[in-house]
Parts: structure tokens; C-alpha cells; sequence
């Protein structure tokens, strides 16, 4: 870790963490990822989410739905993530990040930068999906008004080993954010106690 990653996150008195959250349109990622965001920051615990629906809309504008658009709309998510981890934050991606080659991308990318990494797929039928349909975007898309929409007309292949996978046709939303929540926290404590320990970890960071 370098020296300066260590010293942002001995300011912020945590470490950076990224939660990347796939899975089909409506399956729940933003909800959850919304709703995780609000709790950690009432625990006043620097958290950002960063959802990719919005970021379609400014730095990915130019992008469309291609597969070659689709992994470009990820790497980019994936490099942004990485660098708000680098700072400190723990963040939250919604992205439905439809191909495993992506998917591994991003882990590498957090990899090489040595930052944890944590694939939460949310995982629930299409035909729930489908029902729920906040958007109505399935509509649109079975009537051929949207084209390469995942799940209908273009693929969504279903992560082989996720870190964490929420069923969230059988489990409510609080419960989702609660078992997230428990997890970050496991994560923050194991690492603050090596906080306790400033001097020594930042030797040893220095040294690496
Ligand atoms: P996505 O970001 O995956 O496209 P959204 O979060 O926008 O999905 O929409 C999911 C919809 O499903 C919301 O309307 C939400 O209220 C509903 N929903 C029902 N049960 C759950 C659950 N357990 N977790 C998340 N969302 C749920």
C-alpha cells in the first residue's frame, strides 16, 4: 500500500472498499445500493454509489449497449471505483455488468491496485424482474422499442463464484442491507484494530 493511501486512510479512520452489485435490470441493485449508502453515512462512514444508469447519463453518454459499449461502460466504472476506493471510500456500484470477461476485468483492475474487491450478485428471476419492472423498460423491450436489452434480447451470463449473493425474490430489502451492513462492519473493525497500530502498519506500508 502506498504511503499516501495509508495516510488517507489513517485521516478518514477507515479503509477503502469496493461492493460491485450485478445482476438484471430490476433485480435491485440501485435499490439496495441506495439504501446501504444511507446507513453508512448516518454512521457517518465515507461511501459512494455509484450507479450506472446515471453515469450513462455524463461520463458514459457516448456509450451504447454494444458489447463492446457495455465493457467500455464498465471499465470506466471500474477505474472510477478504484480511485474513490484508493481515497478511502466505500463504494458501491449498480451496474448490471452482464459478462463474466468484465466482471473479472474489474477484479483485476482492484487486484493489481491492491484494493479490495467484493462481486455481490443480486440475484432474482427474470420473471420476478420482468414483473416488478419499476421502469417499465421489459415492456419496452418486448415490444422492440429498446433492442440488446439484457435478459431479453441480449445475454446476462450468471456469476460462476460471486463473494456475496442476495436472493432478493425471497429476502426484503432491509434484510439485504442488513446482511451487507454486518459484512462491511467485519471488515472495518478487523481493519481498525490494525489502525490501533498506526506507526507499525505505516512502517510497514513504507517499506513495500
Ligand atoms: P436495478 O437497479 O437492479 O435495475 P432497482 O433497484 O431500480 O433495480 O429496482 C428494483 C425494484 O424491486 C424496486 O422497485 C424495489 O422496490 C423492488 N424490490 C422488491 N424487493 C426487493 C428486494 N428484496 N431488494 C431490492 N429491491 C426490491
Amino acid at each position: 500500500m502506498s504511503h499516501q493511501r495509508c495516510l488517507r486512510y489513517e485521516l478518514l479512520g477507515q479503509r477503502g472498499l469496493t461492493l460491485w452489485f450485478t445482476g438484471l435490470s430490476a433485480s435491485g441493485k440501485s435499490t439496495i445500493c441506495y439504501s446501504l449508502e444511507n446507513k453508512l453515512l448516518e454512521e457517518r462512514r465515507l461511501c459512494y454509489c455509484l450507479d450506472g444508469d446515471v453515469m450513462r447519463k455524463g461520463i458514459n453518454s457516448d456509450l451504447g449497449y454494444t458489447n463492446n459499449d457495455r465493457t467500455e461502460n464498465i471499465r470506466r466504472l471500474g477505474e472510477i471505483a478504484t480511485i474513490l476506493t484508493d481515497m478511502g471510500a466505500i463504494t458501491l456500484v449498480a451496474a448490471i455488468t452482464p459478462f463474466q470477461k468484465d466482471r473479472s476485468n474489474i477484479k483485476r483492475m482492484h487486484e493489481r491496485k491492491r484494493l479490495p474487491f467484493w462481486e455481490v450478485f443480486i440475484d432474482c428471476p427474470l420473471a420476478i424482474c420482468e414483473k416488478r419492472d419499476p421502469k417499465s423498460l421489459y415492456v419496452k423491450a418486448r415490444n422492440g422499442e429498446i433492442q440488446q436489452f439484457t435478459g431479453i434480447d441480449s445475454p446476462y451470463e450468471t456469476p460462476e463464484h460471486p463473494d456475496i449473493t442476495l436472493h432478493t425474490a425471497n429476502s426484503t430489502i432491509e434484510e439485504c442491507v442488513q446482511f451487507l451492513l454486518t459484512k462491511i462492519h467485519c471488515f472495518l473493525s478487523s481493519s481498525n484494530e490494525a489502525n490501533y497500530k498506526k506507526t507499525e502498519i505505516l512502517n510497514s506500508f513504507i517499506h513495500e
